[in-house]
């Protein structure tokens, strides 16, 4: 039997952000942020189409002035994704996003505390049947929940979206999903499993100000990545001082690798390279990944160094190149099926995975009736080779371990 690769999932309402579930058991969704000027319409539905493209299910608008909401008013038909508006201290720009037929409004209480105001807002809300995301910030928290010892708790950032759902409650308004972020990761891990213990409504989740990439990446991940693995979380966003496209692609590919989502990209595999290898590993790797880009192809492929162990490691791989004598071994669920000069491995990968995507195992192994046999016959050929050449310990471990041994026994003597 198989290994079960899925995470079990807390059960929390769904609500609907256009025509996206987010919660109740529905799909993850990752959501980006636009940074253009939201005025601009134009170039703001540029950009949203790019995080479309890149793996964003909903992306968020700023609304932060007339401009803007009007900006909103043109790009809301137009957006392949629903449209969130962000809102900052002013509510006239929460009724002005909801004229202009935003799908959700994302309010930090922080910044909007007066109680007339968000119950307004609410209420305009639930007359149009439009969510709110109560967006607590660990950076923006109202002060009255400082803890003047402690800073900001997680109890604290719990607490102000409690706050926030009884002002709506006031209105009978539940079309809610919550999110308490901090810059922290240990911080908003706790906030997160706090507030899930205490509510049923939809987490969106994130870290804060993560800052670039690759220490903003790594940061998210382990943030979101562990309520995900808990469980925990229904919208996801990662928040990197980056193109707005690498938050987009960051999420899908946290959601891919967790098997929470269908894969939709290529999941590049490489093998780390050692000294065995036949070619620069990185390289070819970093080529591939340029290459399957843009490319909507759901697969595995792997990139190894040695055909030596390259085919046997990778081989729960769709699809796989190995290099060898100058030349490169691709394989198929860890059959040989053709060889290919060394300066053609990241084409002929490309080729033969598009192959494989449109056409399934059966044709592509049909495709390679006639090179089967002489490419298994030259990857054993330069298998023995490379084995020749670099012999049995090509990184040298076991004459190391000898060493360690013999120098273990001399002190013990
Ligand atoms: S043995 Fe071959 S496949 Fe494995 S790490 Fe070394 S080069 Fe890569």
């Amino acid at each position: 039997m198989h290994f079960d690769h899925s995470f079990d999932r807390k059960k929390t309402k769904q609500i609907m952000v256009g025509d996206v579930p987010v919660g109740g058991g529905a799909p993850i969704t990752v959501q980006s942020m636009t940074i253009t000027k939201t005025a601009d319409h134009e170039g703001t539905l540029q950009q949203i189409y790019a995080l479309a493209g890149a793996g964003a299910d909903i992306v968020r608008c700023t609304c932060n002035k007339p401009e803007a909401a009007e900006g909103l008013a043109r790009i809301v038909p137009r957006s392949p994704v629903p449209i969130i508006a962000d809102i900052h201290n002013n509510h006239r720009m929460a009724l002005a996003a909801l004229d202009a037929g935003v799908h959700c409004l994302r309010l930090n209480p922080g910044n909007i505390t007066d109680p007339s105001k968000i119950k307004l807002i609410a209420q305009e809300a639930k007359d149009r049947n439009v969510p709110i995301r109560i967006g607590v910030n660990g950076g923006s928290l109202d002060s009255s929940l400082y803890d003047a010892d402690r800073g900001v708790t997680p109890e604290a950032l719990v607490e102000s979206a409690l706050r926030e759902i009884s002002y709506f409650d006031e209105v009978g308004f539940d079309l809610v999903k919550i999110s308490v972020k901090a810059s922290s990761v240990p911080l908003m891990i706790e906030a997160y499993r706090q507030l899930s213990e205490v509510t049923d409504y939809p987490l969106h989740l994130g870290v804060t100000e993560a800052g670039p990439p690759p220490a903003g990446t790594i940061k998210a991940t382990a943030g979101i990545g562990t309520l995900l693995a808990e469980g925990i979380g229904d919208t996801i966003r990662y928040s990197l001082t980056a193109d707005p496209v690498e938050e987009a692609r960051a999420g899908r590919t946290l959601l891919e690798a967790l098997g929470l989502r269908e894969r939709k990209n290529v999941d590049l595999i490489a093998c780390p390279s050692c000294g065995r290898a036949e070619i620069d590993v990185y390289k070819v790797a970093n080529d591939a990944v340029a290459a399957f880009e843009d490319l909507k192809i759901p697969l595995q492929v792997a990139v190894m160094g040695c055909v030596v162990n390259g085919p046997g490691e990778a081989r729960d791989a769709d699809l796989g190149i190995a290099a060898g004598n100058k030349r490169g071994h691709l394989f198929v669920k860890g059959v040989n099926v053709a060889v290919v000069p060394e300066d053609e491995m990241v084409d002929q990968l490309v080729d033969w995975a598009i192959f494989l995507h449109e056409q399934g195992v059966e044709a592509t192994m049909a495709r390679a009736e006639t090179t089967r046999d002489s490419a298994r016959r030259a990857a054993d050929e330069d298998r023995a080779r490379n084995l020749d050449e670099r012999g049995e310990d090509a990184n040298a471990a076991e004459t190391k371990i000898d060493l360690i041994r013999k120098r273990k026994e001399d002190s013990a003597i």
